[in-house]
């Protein structure tokens, strides 16, 4: 154990000290120095992690909270479920420490254990009231058993050794709380983006993990998006590099057996991928898997732009104690999602066909939901605190996902207004850049933009699309740009209108859809699907056991009418199912002026 701060002299005026208390038991203790205590210091943890919009109540993982002066023992009491306070001697230094509980792996957490340790400051570093706004200072220890082990983080270093371990030191609790870290023995690339300094570092690599490969596409996307926000023709390479918003940047990617997810931050990323979904040492074509690590990439990387400083006015400051709502999910979190595929597309990553592929999923996905006709967009955001990230079976048929319909609200936007031929969604980007000063947003400025950019309101668009839950005029626009919209057989699932998944019992329904002939059958959500009658006489009216729903398609055949056999709890059920005559899924197919035609206006 290394000596606490408590013989080193702060570097700020709050002062966190992090080491490992115990791996295996997934510790980290933390120890604040306070070098001007309030003679009441009230302390809290935040609540919620920005860019993760639900109460994740972190202070569930602090224990052994202790309070000294001097080395003698300050009362400390707890004052709700995530603050505390403490009466002590305002002209002495106060110190705080505590044990912070770390297995969760998460992007949006914090972890410790034999191989592998990270952090974010809303899990581990307590708010000092009165001194938010000032200088954070965080040391970081690197234990015994960290032989071997780097750390990473966005955060500017003060005084570290090669490996990275020493202090760093954030303006305020906000750039503290925007800059995870990240340690381990990983794997780590660098690469400049338009004279940017970017660094890649990957935990949990297999062996057969080509790390050049993934920092060359990076970096191919990192200056694709660069010049999208900053590239103005004829501009020399120093002014484009003076435009980028931050000196360096940070991915850190962690490689696990199942996960994808990531979380934006103002210089860095923590991003969580599937092992296999690396690009591998002697293969050449690009995975769905891999394409999907790279559109997460792309997505991180666009919102250090579009929500980290671009933002609703309602996050101009973050309330780190409750609920933050905005209105405008569907902008920052929808088109980011427009624009992490277009982007791959853009930088030759991956081509129109396999663009058109994805564009097709997102617009199928919204088609088959029908809580897009009970709830808008506008309305999902609001809510995403307790619809979006508390999902249940009946999800579907409530809510509607800011992100896909948002990422389609995008592209209608940007169809319409290239159609229109006056200006594109990049552009209407860019002006609101400008106009906001890289600042807080609010949706009257982005008709502002679009107001100014071609010489006419888009309150109507904005109203229909965004503010009710009529069907976005899709195919219109989309066969206006010159892909076609073909009809493609659909699943069974999708043709009975339910989600299931193949169990150990048989089939798993989880949700039937409003509408569906599923839910007309009388099917219902926890109901296990054991086996169906065939209609007709001899061996083809028969019973039959299925295993999954594949089996259902086979044993259907041109059947249209059959008995599904299901499981409710205790009681085995016979339902009269009648599936419809056809149905069928949207298909893109790109023409001449597909996406690689879409310029980067
Ligand atoms: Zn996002």
């Amino acid at each position: 154990m290394k000596k606490t701060s408590s013989t080193r002299p702060a570097l700020a005026p709050v002062h966190f000290c992090v080491e490992a208390l115990s791996h295996s038991a997934h510790l980290w203790q933390v120890t604040l120095t306070i070098a001007q205590p309030a003679a009441v210091q009230a302390l809290t943890l935040p609540v919620w992690i920005p860019g993760s919009y639900l109460v994740r109540e972190f202070s569930k993982h602090v224990q052994g909270l202790r309070a000294t002066q001097g080395g003698r023992s300050v009362a400390l009491a707890q004052t709700g479920k995530a603050s505390w306070q403490v009466h002590c001697d305002s002209a002495q230094a106060l110190q705080v420490q505590y044990q912070v509980y770390a297995f969760d792996n998460s992007v949006r957490t914090a972890w410790l254990d034999d191989v592998r340790g990270f952090f974010n400051a809303t899990s581990l570093c307590l708010r000092v009231a009165g001194q938010t706004d000032g200088p954070q200072a965080i040391e970081v220890f690197a234990s015994e058993a960290m032989g071997g082990w780097q750390v990473a983080t966005g955060l500017a270093p003060v005084r570290t050794d090669a490996r990275g371990f020493g202090t760093y030191q954030a303006a305020d609790y906000d750039e503290l709380a925007d800059c995870p870290f990240e340690l381990g023995a990983f794997w780590s690339g660098e690469f400049e983006a338009c004279g940017v300094a970017h660094r890649l570092v990957v935990a949990g690599a297999l062996p057969s993990f080509d790390g050049e490969r993934l920092l060359a596409d990076t970096r191919k996307i990192c200056e694709t998006q660069i010049r999208f926000w900053h590239g103005a023709p004829g501009q020399s390479a120093k002014a484009l590099t003076r435009q980028v918003p931050f000196s360096h940047y940070v991915f850190m990617l962690n490689a696990v057996p199942e996960g994808y997810g990531g979380l934006e931050h103002r210089n860095s990323t923590a991003l969580i991928a599937a092992r296999r979904d690396l690009p591998r040492v002697g293969e050449a074509k690009t995975s769905e898997g891999y394409t999907t690590l790279l559109g997460l990439i792309s997505h991180e990387y666009f919102h250090t732009w579009n929500v980290k400083r671009l933002r609703p006015a309602e996050f101009a400051r973050y309330d780190y104690s409750q609920e933050n709502y905005t209105d405008l999910l569907w902008f920052f979190e929808g088109f980011t999602s427009y624009y992490d595929d277009l982007l791959l597309r853009r930088s030759g990553l991956i081509d129109d066909a396999t663009y058109c592929k994805l564009l097709s999923k997102t617009i199928n996905q919204v088609l088959q939901t029908p809580g897009a006709g009970v709830q808008s967009v506008a309305q999902a955001s609001r809510d995403a605190w307790i619809k979006y990230y508390r999902p249940d079976e009946n999800t579907p048929n409530s809510t509607v996902s800011y992100y896909t319909k948002g990422a389609l609200v995008a592209l209608c936007l940007d169809l319409r207004l290239r159609a229109q031929g006056q200006s594109t969604l990049d552009a209407v980007m860019r002006g609101l850049w400008q106009r906001c000063a890289a600042g807080p947003m609010g949706e009257d400025d982005l008709l502002a933009v679009l107001d100014a950019q071609t010489g006419r309101s888009w309150a109507p668009e904005i109203k229909a699309w965004v503010h009710s839950t009529r069907a976005l005029p899709l195919r219109e626009l989309l066969s206006a740009q010159g892909l076609e919209v073909q009809d493609e057989p659909a699943t069974l699932a999708e043709r009975l209108g339910l989600r299931a998944t193949d169990g150990p019992a048989g089939v798993q329904i989880k949700t039937v859809l409003s509408g569906s002939p599923a839910l007309a059958a009388g099917l219902m959500a926890r109901d296990e699907w054991l086996g169906l009658e065939l209609p007709g006489p001899g061996r083809a009216g028969s019973a039959w056991r299925i295993g999954k729903l594949d089996d259902v398609s086979v044993l259907l055949g041109a059947h249209k009418r059959f008995v599904a056999l299901v499981a409710r709890e205790q009681r085995l059920l016979r339902l009269p199912v009648k599936l419809p005559a056809s149905a069928s899924t949207l298909r893109l197919v790109c023409g001449e002026r597909g996406p690689a035609q879409w310029p980067a206006a």
